[in-house]
This record gives C-alpha cells, sequence and structure tokens, in this order.
C-alpha cells in the first residue's frame, strides 16, 4: 500500500483552503467582467475586488486606497524597492547618490532588485545578521541617512522563521526622516502575516508586502501596502509605478485585475485573521513534537537561528554527517515534503545565503533542512513523519 504523502513545506506554497476556493468560483466563468468597465459585469467584478481590498487592509489597519494588488509578493518588493528610489526626489550634484538599505538574509526578489538598482547608480548597503539572524541594530543606525529611499528588512525569514524587531527599526528610520516622508521603511510580511499581527501603524511601516500563495489562498495574487498622505480628496503616494497603463491601482499597477486571485486572497485573509492565534498555538506544540523526536533519533542535530524570535511554524536544522540533498531525497522517497533552503534556490547547489550571513560554515549551510508546518498539518503526520525518518536513520549513518 502507499504511505500518505506528507507535506511539510508551507514557507514554499500552501494549499488553496476550501473555504477561499468556493469564494473564488464565481469569478472565473460566471462573474467574469472587467472592474474597469461600467456595465453590471463589471461592477460586480469590481464590488468584489473592492470587498478584497477592504479586508486585506483591515488586517493591516489600513486605508483601502493604500493596498495595491500586484501578481506576487516579488512583484510587490520589486515595487517597493524600485518604485521607494523612483519616487525620492533627486537632490542633484556630487556624491547625491540614492541609497537603499536592505539586510544580508533578504529574499531574493528584494535582493535582487536591489543588485539591480546598484547597477541603474543607485547605492546598496547591506546590514549584516548576528548568528541567530538577527539584523545588526547598530550597524543600521549607522548607515542611515536622509538620501536614503528605503529601507527593507523583512518581518519574518523563509528559511529560518527569525523574527526581525521591526518595531525598533522603525524608530530608527523614523530617527532620520525628513519631512518628505523618506526613508521608507518595508518589510516583507509574506512568511510573518500568518502568525504575527501586521497592524502597520503599531510596527511603524510604510511598505508591507503580503503574498496570497503562503496563506492558503491562491497563486497569482500579492499585494504592497503603501502609506500614503492625503491632501483634501487627494491621496499621495511616495512610490511611483513600475507598469503603466490603464491607471488601475491607484495607478501604481496598471493592468486588470486578476479578480478570482483578488477574491481567494482576500477570503484567505480573512481566515487568518480569524485563525492566527488558534493556528500559532497548534503548529507550535507540533512543531516542538517534531523537534523532540528528530533530537531524539538524532541526538547530534542542531537547529539553525534564533530560538525565541521565530515563526512557530519553522524548524530549520543540521543534522552533522547528514547530507541534506540526501535526506531530503531520501524524505521524498519516503513521500515526505520537505525543503533545504529557500524553495526559490532549492535548485541551486549553492548554500543557502542565509545562513552563510548567519556565519555558518558552508558544510552546514548546504545540509541544513527546513521543515515548515501549516493549516492542514496534522498530529498524525508528525508521528508519520518521525517513524518514517526512523526507517531512514540506518541508511544515512
Ligand atoms: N518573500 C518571501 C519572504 C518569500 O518567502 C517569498 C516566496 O518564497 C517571496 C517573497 C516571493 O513570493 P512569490 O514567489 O510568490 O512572488
Amino acid at each position: 500500500m502507499q504511505k500518505k504523502r506528507i507535506y511539510l513545506d508551507y514557507a514554499a506554497a500552501t494549499p488553496v483552503d476550501p473555504r477561499v476556493y468556493k469564494a473564488m468560483e464565481p469569478y472565473f466563468a460566471e462573474q467574469f467582467g472587467n472592474p474597469g468597465s461600467l456595465h453590471s459585469f463589471g461592477q460586480r467584478a469590481s464590488a468584489a475586488v473592492f470587498t478584497a481590498r477592504q479586508t486585506v487592509a483591515a488586517a493591516l489597519g489600513a486605508h483601502y486606497q493604500e493596498i495595491i494588488f500586484t501578481a506576487s509578493a516579488t512583484e510587490a518588493n520589486n515595487l517597493a524597492l524600485s518604485g521607494a528610489v523612483a519616487g525620492l526626489p533627486a537632490r542633484g550634484g556630487q556624491g547625491s547618490k540614492k541609497k537603499i538599505i536592505i539586510s544580508a538574509i533578504e529574499h531574493e526578489s528584494v535582493l535582487n532588485t536591489a543588485k539591480e538598482l546598484k547597477k541603474r547608480g543607485a547605492e546598496v548597503i547591506v546590514i549584516p545578521v548576528s548568528k541567530e539572524g538577527i539584523v545588526d541594530l547598530k550597524k543600521l543606525k549607522a548607515a542611515l541617512t536622509k538620501d536614503t529611499a528605503v529601507v527593507s528588512i523583512m518581518y519574518a525569514n523563509n528559511e529560518t522563521g527569525v523574527v526581525e524587531p521591526i518595531e525598533k527599526i522603525a524608530k530608527l528610520v523614523r530617527e532620520v526622516r525628513g519631512a518628505n516622508q523618506y526613508p521608507l521603511l518595508h518589510t516583507d510580511a509574506v512568511q510573518a502575516f500568518q502568525y504575527l499581527p501586521c497592524q502597520v501603524d503599531e510596527l511603524g511601516i510604510d511598505l508591507l508586502t503580503l503574498s496570497s500563495q503562503k496563506i492558503c489562498g491562491p497563486k497569482g495574487a500579492g499585494a504592497l501596502y503603501v502609506r500614503s498622505k492625503t491632501k483634501g480628496v487627494n491621496r499621495f503616494y511616495p512610490v511611483a509605478p513600475l507598469l503603466l497603463g490603464g491607471g488601475q491601482e491607484q495607478g501604481l499597477r496598471s493592468g486588470t485585475e486578476n479578480v478570482p486571485a483578488i477574491v481567494g486572497f482576500g477570503a484567505a485573509v480573512e481566515l487568518v485573521e480569524k485563525l492566527r492565534s488558534t493556528e500559532a498555538l497548534r503548529v507550535y506544540a507540533l512543531r516542538e513534537e517534531l523537534w523532540k523526536g528528530i533530537k531524539k533519533l538524532f541526538p547530534k542535530a542542531q537547529r539553525n537561528g534564533d530560538l525565541k524570535n521565530r515563526l512557530p511554524n519553522n524548524l530549520n536544522f543540521y543534522i552533522p554527517g547528514v547530507s541534506g540533498e540526501e535526506l531530503l531525497v531520501a524524505l521524498d522517497l519516503q513521500g515526505v515534503a520537505v525543503s533545504s533552503g529557500s524553495a526559490c534556490t532549492a535548485r541551486s547547489i549553492d548554500p543557502s545565503h542565509v545562513l552563510v550571513a548567519m556565519g555558518q560554515d558552508k558544510v552546514r549551510a548546504k545540509n541544513s533542512l527546513r521543515l515548515s508546518l501549516g493549516r492542514m498539518t496534522s498530529r498524525q503526520e508528525v508521528v508519520d513523519f518521525l517513524g518514517r525518518l526512523r526507517i531512514l536513520k540506518g541508511i544515512l549513518t
């Protein structure tokens, strides 16, 4: 009999919650209108997008016009960085490059956008992290100047689950902020949103990235929260658009809205809001049980990253003498899906840039595994996983 498959890679992708799927269904064939059309088909689509926008805005404590829907978190991160650099007025004169500050452990969509902006003339400063994976606040403070367009530090890391001190970072940014709203503080909350409150005013955030596909919503939808200023009925945004066209999404992201995906995203956000605290406790208990079981089988196994400031669903660890890649493949043959490094770079053989930035040697960085739990993870799966790992122990050591 084939073993039931066990999925422990929720940081890479999540299944669509059936409630989300149901909410989306009418918007494929029945309610297929273009939200920009004036007739009733368009109005229904527009109303559905509006409801989703309000739901996302409420989850962040934002105004609905501050939510810019995108096709992915990658696009939202690109818009945050490139848009902030383009939005900051040039001062002119020599040595007046616009500055971007990021951490060494950001997702590739931030790292590579910063790299590209550097090629185009921006100054990029990369802030190191401690061996626990926490951003060095002293170095950040020293790097911050008024000509910084944007500081981008993720809320929680996708590989280790380590949570960054965003409120402290926001305080540092405010200390140098000029009357013109810059530097902006951007945080990639793609992994954090599911388990941590993301009220932008409390965090002191100006730009915040979300992804639908990491919260049991569909692929093809992301969002960037953009803090705006109002003057009369007008709203002013501190970022410039990447995509120009019909002026959708407050002019910051032209292109016909992906209505089914946005409706699904809204429904997924609503569920997260309802389930966040109970799910956080539930997956935490399962994660701890997993770790206890792994330690029993492999007493030399070690966890990567800060143990206190960490998402409850993430377990990133290393077993000395065991190849991470071999273990991943062996587990896959046992019907278990886990990840080595982050999914987006899993096909590359480079060691994880996150673990290297944390000062881990290349062997450990290459051989660490990430297990990430989620809404559909059950206690039985944890027990079964440990049973299958026990079978592999004899083969791998
Ligand atoms: N940011 C973080 C922290 C992520 O984990 C991911 C995906 O793994 C992304 C951004 C990019 O998401 P997407 O590939 O859906 O654009």
